[in-house]
C-alpha cells in the first residue's frame, strides 16, 4: 500500500507549471517531496536560497536536485570544466537545502564505454570531497542502455555498484530508477548488494509503455505500462532504502493535459501500486 507520505514528485513531471505554482499544487494535494530541476530553478529567477524557502515554507520537503553529471568528453580541460561544474551543481543544492544531487553520468561518442566509465569514475571522486565538504550526497542513476550514446555510460546497477566500490564514499550511492534498469536480470542481487552497503540513495518510478512513441518523452504512469514498478518497489524497500518515491514522468501526452487532472491521475496511480 501506499501513503502519501513518501510520495514526491520531480518539477518536471508537470512542466507547464512554475515552480511556485507546482509547489502550491503539490502541498494542496498532500504530496510530501519535490525534486528539483535546475531549469525549473533558473525559470523562478528568486535564486536558490528564496526557492528553496519557498518549497519549505508550503510545507514540501526538498527531495533531490536535478542533474550533476555528464564527467566524459575527448579533451582533459573539458572533463575538468565538467568537474568545475558539477561543484557549482553541489553549491546550489546545498544552497537550495536539497540533501542530494543525481548523476546522469556522460557519454561521449568516439570513445569507448570503457573509457568513458573512467571518466566517470575519476569526474565523480574528483567532485565528491567538495560535495562532502557542503553536506551532499551524489547518486549516480544508470541509465537504460538506449542512452548509452551519449548520455550515460552507467546503464545498469552492476556498474553503478561497481563505482561505488572502487571510490568507496559515504557520500556516494545509487538512484535507483524503474524505467532504466526494469529489463535488468540482475536488478533484484544489485538492489540487495546496494542496501547492504547503505547506498540507495533515491528511488524513481514511473512506467515504460509497451511501444513508446519517443523515446525520451513518452514515459508513463505507473500501471501503465510493462513494468513492474510494486516488485521492484518491494525488493527496494526490502534493500533497507525508506526514502521517498519519486515521480518522474518527461511525457509530451502528458504536459499537453490538464495539470490539475494529471496530479490527479498521479496520485490514483501511486495509491494502485500494491
Ligand atoms: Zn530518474
Amino acid at each position: 500500500m501506499s501513503d502519501l507520505s513518501k510520495l514526491c514528485i520531480h518539477s518536471i513531471t508537470t512542466k507547464p507549471w512554475g515552480l511556485r505554482e507546482a509547489v502550491g499544487k503539490y502541498a494542496s494535494a498532500g504530496v510530501s517531496g519535490i525534486s528539483v530541476w535546475q531549469d525549473a530553478v533558473a525559470a523562478q529567477g528568486e535564486g536558490h536560497k528564496a526557492t528553496g524557502d519557498m518549497i519549505r515554507d508550503e510545507g514540501v520537503d526538498v527531495a533531490c536536485y536535478v542533474r550533476g553529471g555528464f564527467f566524459t568528453a575527448l579533451g582533459g580541460a573539458d572533463r575538468q570544466k565538467a568537474i568545475d561544474e558539477n561543484k557549482r551543481i553541489i553549491d546550489e543544492a546545498a544552497v537550495l537545502g536539497a540533501p542530494l544531487v543525481v548523476l546522469v553520468c556522460g557519454a561521449t561518442p568516439g570513445q569507448s564505454l570503457f573509457e568513458s566509465r573512467k571518466q566517470i569514475t575519476e569526474g565523480i571522486s574528483a567532485s565528491l570531497e567538495h560535495a562532502s565538504a557542503v553536506g551532499i550526497k551524489l547518486g549516480i542513476e544508470p541509465l537504460h542502455p538506449m542512452y548509452a550514446d551519449s548520455r550515460s555510460a552507467v546503464n545498469t546497477m552492476t556498474q553503478a555498484n561497481a563505482i561505488c566500490d572502487e571510490i568507496g564514499h559515504a557520500n556516494l550511492g545509487i538512484t535507483v530508477d524503474v524505467f532504466h534498469t526494469w529489463w535488468d536480470d540482475r536488478l533484484e542481487a544489485e538492489i540487495k548488494i546496494a542496501g547492504q552497503k547503505n547506498r540507495i540513495f533515491s528511488f524513481h518510478i514511473c512506467d515504460w509503455k509497451n511501444l513508446p512513441e519517443d523515446m525520451l518523452n513518452d514515459r508513463g504512469l505507473m500501471g501503465e505500462g510493462v513494468i513492474d514498478v510494486s516488485g521492484i518497489r518491494k525488493w527496494v524497500r526490502e534493500a533497507g532504502f525508506s526514502g521517498y518515491e519519486e515521480v518522474e514522468i518527461f511525457s509530451n501526452r502528458y504536459w499537453a493535459m490538464d495539470q490539475d487532472e494529471y496530479l490527479a491521475k498521479i496520485k490514483e496511480a501511486y495509491f494502485e501500486i500494491k
